[in-house]
């Protein structure tokens, strides 16, 4: 608790949060890695010491996120946003077309990025709606031929969630969960492929988690470069070049922490409570707050919301700065506020803004 003051109630929407306890274990770490007499950065990526932690992140993420057999577990890098153009880059030829479902604005980037090598086309969208809500499922139109389907399972920017997955047959599912990967569980035999950059719930920035079918590896195309292809990455375990060691590493103990209290039905449980705690008061402000997304797309890691007038925004804004609340203003892009409640932002942080934005209301209504 003591070392809780210290600590900024930080709401950055990513890089994010990191818990405490690990930033703690990485410190005590830091110079001599568990008597290597080196830190863990200066290891060689060939060791048997960094090889253990690199083992047993994927290990822990397997694990922790049920992984069927049958998949590969990959550590990239170039950010979720290098997966935009991979993912067509490897599997969507020219001629073929490719199914994306528009939730906002990370989609919208993949999607441009498929027109580069192939014909992507719109299987929903919810633009029209200012992206407030995720489609229900009888509203996406794909076809049984297409290379793949494609989604954001949560919209960082807009602040929706899909609460279920489609089950799209014979199809394969990608999914890009960059902003809230482990933040509960899921059916990921639903999908063959997964990404994620790091710097939201997993760990720092440098690292991407690709999750893919070893079946959809093995189909990939085979004329583009060594480096961005998944099975380049595929047969050597993530380590054809050099990873991003301790990143990974620090993914690694990132894992550990989830594990070790209780696992991803824990953590979504607290990620429920956290975001609970912020929705009730918009909910009961009787119009003083005003949520963007609809009720039942509601993201349990980004909260966006405007305040009714936009000088009173700026007001509130300008005081949970001062109040010491870091990140809460919404993307440039789009404005607002936006509280990200990714899973290492404690209870207790989500608990000071909640009380933050009811005392505001009672003194500016
Ligand atoms: C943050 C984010 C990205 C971009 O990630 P980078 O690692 O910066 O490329 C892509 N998609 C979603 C859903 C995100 O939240």
């Amino acid at each position: 608790m003591i070392d809780q003051l210290k600590r900024a109630y930080n709401f950055n929407a990513g890089p994010s949060a990191l818990p405490l306890d690990v930033l703690k274990k990485a410190q005590e770490e830091l110079i001599d890695f568990r008597g290597t007499g080196m830190s863990v950065m200066e290891l060689s990526h060939r060791s048997a010491a960094y090889e253990e932690v690199h083992n047993q992140a994927i290990a822990l993420l397997k694990e922790l996120l049920s992984i069927p057999e049958g998949y590969e577990v990959l550590f990239l890098q170039g950010g979720a946003s290098l997966q935009f153009s991979m993912i067509p880059m490897n599997f969507l030829n020219p001629e073929q077309k490719a199914a994306y479902i528009m939730t906002g604005s990370w989609s919208e980037k993949a999607f441009a990025e498929a027109k580069l090598f192939g014909n992507p086309y719109q299987a929903a969208s919810t633009k029209e709606s200012q992206y407030r809500r995720i489609p229900q499922f009888d509203e996406l139109q794909f076809n049984a031929d297409d290379a793949y389907v494609h989604l954001t399972s949560n919209n960082t920017i807009f602040g929706t969630q899909w609460r279920d997955f489609p089950d799209t047959g014979e199809v394969p599912l990608f999914g890009d969960m960059s902003s809230d990967i482990l933040s509960r569980p899921f059916d990921v035999s639903k999908f063959a492929f997964i990404y994620a950059g790091a710097q939201k719930n997993l760990g720092p920035s440098g690292v991407t988690v690709v999750i893919a079918r070893k079946d959809l590896l093995e189909k990939a195309n085979t004329n583009i470069p060594t480096m961005l292809k998944y099975s380049t990455h595929a047969k050597n375990n993530s380590l054809y070049n050099t990873p991003p060691t301790f990143g990974i590493y620090m993914l690694g103990e990132v894992l550990n922490w989830v594990k070790g209290i209780g696992g991803i039905h824990e953590i979504e449980k607290r990620n429920e409570e956290k975001a609970k705690l912020i929705y009730d008061v918009i909910d009961q402000s009787n119009g003083f707050y005003i949520g963007h997304a609809e009720q039942n797309s509601r993201s349990l890691m980004n909260i966006t919301f405007r305040v009714k007038d936009e000088e009173l925004e700026k007001k509130f804004l300008a005081e949970a700065k001062s109040e010491g609340f870091i990140g809460v203003n919404g993307h440039r892009s789009v404005g607002g506020c936006r509280a990200s409640t990714y899973n290492a932002v404690p209870h207790e942080t989500c608990k000071a803004f909640s009380e933050f934005m009811v005392h505001f209301q009672q003194t500016n209504q």
